[in-house]
């Protein structure tokens, strides 16, 4: 007897990699269903990368305008008014909102507004109590915000909540020092907050290049933001005029108005059936899959954050894709991790692709390493004079550059292109071979001898 099946893709999580994976399986042919229990787009669209991007923009409006006076401009009456940010942002998320679920609506992909679980290798259940039979079902939910363990850990926020902030802050404390971390910082800290990072350890951007972090946590002090490290908070206490006292490890507490946890992102697997299904997870909960996606249950596939390997929109994007076009195009695809360029959007940016100096010198290969250290043209009549830093790291034998390091004004925008000759394996020699763009940041990248 051959089985009947609703549909021929269940996704669950209509985020950066499900509404990928689902408009390209549709496009394939196959009849597709994405079940979302909060909004369409997922975090990127609706509590990541593009809110974020756009307070980070807001804020650069802040050192901008005090170093436009350096280049003759008076402005008077400057004022910054939070919440009219805050509505912008939000009324540009309900825009890419629309558009996303337009997308699966052009595709014609069945979309569900409720929460969805797993019944059965070939079953979806909803919320509602209705029972979904698909030949695959794809599990795309990402991840959630971790929420270290401590008294009053209520009073606290995460990147959730932070983009409806009432009142904009005077006092924010945050914990941790990831890229959210680091973002937010210099996001409070422009804007005009007093903000002290608080965390664990006496590091920042773990996994970043250790020169490059060192001097952005340089760069950020004498911008104002402040540090206690090997300290995590250890309590928070409301206090009668609502301010937050936050008790930490080896430190005196600091008062706050709002205190950010930023302590990772744990893969959103809880409750979702899998292991009754069959499903391995891994130590933090998240879905352990092979090289296409697929998990111990071979009708069960998985993609982005819940699978906990580079948590980063276009990586949940490609992994998606390469899904639907593997299981209902006929082309099996799978993604590739190396050089994966990424950016810390604090301020300044930090950028890198490819090996730290440190990962490329573990592998014991000898390498080279070329430094520029510049003063942007940018930061001229700054009252911040903050330095450029770009590192190269290259294999003495093949002269391929392994890894592109920067901070810099524009180090995001210009590491994306650079990214590609590091994919590509272009050596030092093409680097050098390559004219200038005068004058720019850019061309320290073929200037370094
Ligand atoms: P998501 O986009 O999280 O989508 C999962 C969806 O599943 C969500 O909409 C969720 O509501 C839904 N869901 C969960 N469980 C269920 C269920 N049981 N039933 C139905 N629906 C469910 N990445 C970058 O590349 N660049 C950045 O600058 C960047 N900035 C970020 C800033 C912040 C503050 C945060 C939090 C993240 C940022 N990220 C950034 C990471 C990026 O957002 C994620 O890597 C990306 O969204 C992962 O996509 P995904 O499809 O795996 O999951």
């Amino acid at each position: 007897m051959t089985e009947t099946f609703d549909y021929d893709l269940f996704v669950i999580g209509a985020g950066s990699g499900g509404v990928r994976a689902s408009r390209i399986a549709a496009s394939h042919g196959a009849r597709v269903a994405v079940a979302e229990e909060f909004r369409v787009g997922g975090t990127c669209v609706i509590r990541g990368c593009v809110p974020k991007k756009l307070l980070v923009y807001a804020s650069h409006f802040a050192h901008g305008l005090e170093d436009a006076a350096g280049f003759g401009w008076t402005i008077e009456g400057k004022q910054f008014d939070w919440a009219k940010l805050r509505d912008f942002v939000a009324s540009d998320v309900d825009r890419l909102e629309r558009a996303y679920t337009s997308t699966l609506d052009n595709n014609k992909v069945d979309h569900f507004h409720e929460r969805a679980s797993v019944a059965g290798p070939n079953l979806v259940r909803l919320a509602s109590g209705r029972e979904i039979r698909a030949k695959h079902i794809l599990i795309a939910v990402g991840a959630w915000p971790v929420m270290p363990d401590f008294p009053g850990n209520e009073h606290a926020i995460t990147s959730n909540e932070v983009f409806h902030l009432k009142a904009f802050p005077k006092r924010v404390v945050i914990q941790g020092a990831g890229y959210i971390a680091m973002e937010f910082a210099g996001i409070f800290n422009a804007l005009g907050a007093q903000v002290t990072v608080v965390n664990r350890s006496n590091r920042i951007l773990r996994g970043y290049d250790h020169d490059l972090t060192e001097r952005l946590m340089a760069m950020t002090e004498k911008r104002g933001i402040e540090y206690r490290f090997d300290s995590p908070i250890c309590g928070i206490e409301k206090l009668a005029d609502g301010s937050l006292r936050v008790a930490l490890d080896g430190h005196d507490p600091i008062e706050a108005d709002v205190v950010l946890v930023a302590t990772g992102r744990r893969p959103k697997t809880v409750g979702l059936g899998l292991e009754e299904a069959g499903v391995k997870l891994g130590a933090n909960g998240e879905v352990i899959v092979d090289d296409y996606g697929q998990t111990s249950v071979p009708s069960i596939h998985a993609v982005g954050d819940v699978t906990d390997r580079v948590q980063l929109t276009p990586v949940a994007i490609r992994e998606g894709h390469a899904f639907a076009d593997t299981v209902f195009g006929g082309k099996p695809r799978t993604t590739a991790y190396d050089a994966i360029p990424s950016a810390v959007f604090s301020q300044p940016p930090l950028a890198a692709v490819g090996l730290t100096e440190m990962q490329a010198r573990d592998t014991g290969a000898e390498i080279k390493v070329f430094t520029s250290d510049f003063r942007p043209m940018t930061n001229m009549f700054s009252t911040q004079v903050e330095r450029g830093y770009y590192k190269l790291v290259v294999d003495a034998a093949s002269d391929k550059v392994l890894g592109i390091h920067m901070i810099s004004p524009e180090a995001p925008e210009i590491l994306q292109a650079a990214a590609i000759a590091v994919k590509a394996g272009l050596t030092k020699a093409d680097f050098d071979a390559t004219m200038a763009l005068h004058p720019s940041m850019a061309e320290e990248l073929v200037l370094m001898r």
